[in-house]
């Protein structure tokens, strides 16, 4: 008996008519995804089949699916010649259950006479007669529904289950993204937003040693790793950014260090945004979480740059954005108790209406070209 995994990918790119470059992303994305593991992939009328995977790897194949987005949803799929014969004797062999069933019939071969109702009926006949009292029919009020879908390759698939996909586009369709990623709760979950709508997405982190200590970046290695499993691929870019918290903290208004400090990072998004070809930076912040996501604050930090900035939290509650880290697996990482290069320095008074003409001036105090290209110069660049 041959056992396959179905997948769905959502009507959205039919109707885009870029049907043939979602496919190709989205292929490109699951053999990304099922790295190391053994199976082929064949495509029929928008689905796609992974077939000869070792019986051992099925789990991970699904749990490697489940994070692909694109994917709308999945089946484990037993696979038989469309003989409808060998189908109802398949049937009898896989399905053990006991209770109430209902069978339904995709017929997407119309080379088939008999319709999809008379199908349905054949089986559930075969079924009821191999399972020995221990099955009812229920159209409405059914325990589990019996699918079979009849493709035009064919084939007929059975299954028994769907099993939901992460949505979204496939990712690779939205251009690329450059994630300030800090150890934090929400930086991991904005990438993993973002990603989610088709956007490819590197991380950038910038870490203060010897104020930040080495596990503080270690811990975004590893939360960049986790959030590699959703963005297929993923470079991360560290930065040194002691000298430039040291500058600011000696030279400027100690009331405006965050948000000085925010524009020096925008400003080395964009540097490094130009070089490697990154569309967009993208941010956890969420409108009045703390004094540096008020809107003058956000306008004085998207002031330093004419990136676009995309923020896909800002309209989140904390404990949304918590209850999505710990579905994405991020939380427990993003907790560990170690400082980010933001809580260096940290004013007891900071500014919650920083205006952009006040915090440039301030900003004169400092060499703004020579300290983001010192920054740059022993930028570190790891790809995961
Ligand atoms: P978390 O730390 O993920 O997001 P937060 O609530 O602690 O969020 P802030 O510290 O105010 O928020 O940071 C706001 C955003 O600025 C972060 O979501 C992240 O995108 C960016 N950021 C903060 N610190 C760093 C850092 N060390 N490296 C890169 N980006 C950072
Ligand atoms: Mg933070």
């Amino acid at each position: 008996m041959e056992k396959c995994i179905l997948i769905r990918y959502g009507e959205i790119f039919l109707k885009s008519g870029n049907r043939p470059f979602f496919e190709g992303l989205l292929k490109k994305n699951i053999r990304q995804a099922l790295k190391g593991i053994k199976f082929s992939l064949s495509v029929s009328q928008a689905r796609y089949f992974i077939e000869s995977y070792n019986e051992a790897d099925e789990n991970a194949v699904i749990e490697s699916l489940k994070r692909i987005f694109g994917i709308h949803s999945l089946s484990v799929c037993y696979k038989v010649d469309t003989d409808i014969e060998k189908i109802g004797l398949l049937l009898s062999e896989v399905f053990q259950k006991t209770g109430k069933f209902r069978i339904s019939v995709n017929r997407a071969d119309k080379r088939i006479k008999q319709s999809s109702m008379e199908i349905a009926k054949y089986l559930g006949h075969v079924l009821l007669e191999s399972g020995s009292g221990r099955l009812s029919v229920d159209l409405h009020d059914f325990d589990y529904e019996i699918n079979a879908d009849i493709r035009e390759n064919g084939y007929t698939y059975l299954f028994f289950d769907k099993i939901s996909g992460a949505g979204g586009l496939p990712v690779g369709c939205s251009g690329k993204g450059l994630l300030l990623l800090s150890g934090g709760i929400d930086s991991p979950v904005a990438g993993y937003m973002i990603a989610k709508r088709g956007m490819s997405v590197s991380a950038l982190h910038f870490y203060s040693i010897p104020f930040t200590s080495p596990q503080a970046k270690e811990k975004v290695g590893e939360l960049a790793e986790i959030l590699k499993r959703y963005t297929s691929g993923m470079t991360v870019y560290f930065v040194k950014f002691t000298k430039i918290q040291e500058a600011i903290h000696q030279k400027c208004p100690n009331e405006y260090l965050i948000t000085i400090m925010r524009r020096f990072m925008m400003r080395i998004a964009e540097k490094i945004s130009d070089k490697y070809g990154f569309d967009a930076v993208i941010t956890g912040e969420s409108l009045g979480q703390v004094a540096s996501q008020t809107v003058e604050s956000l306008t004085s930090t998207a002031d330093a740059t004419s990136k676009l900035i995309l923020r896909p939290l800002i309209g989140f509650d904390k404990n949304e954005i918590i209850d999505i880290a710990k579905t994405i697996d991020t939380y427990t990482t993003s907790i560990q108790p170690y400082e980010d290069c933001c809580t260096v320095f940290l004013p007891k008074n900071p500014s919650i209406r920083p205006k952009p003409a006040i915090v440039t001036e301030a900003e004169k105090a400092l060499d703004i070209d020579v300290l983001v290209d010192e920054a740059l110069s022993d930028m570190e660049i790891v790809n995961l």
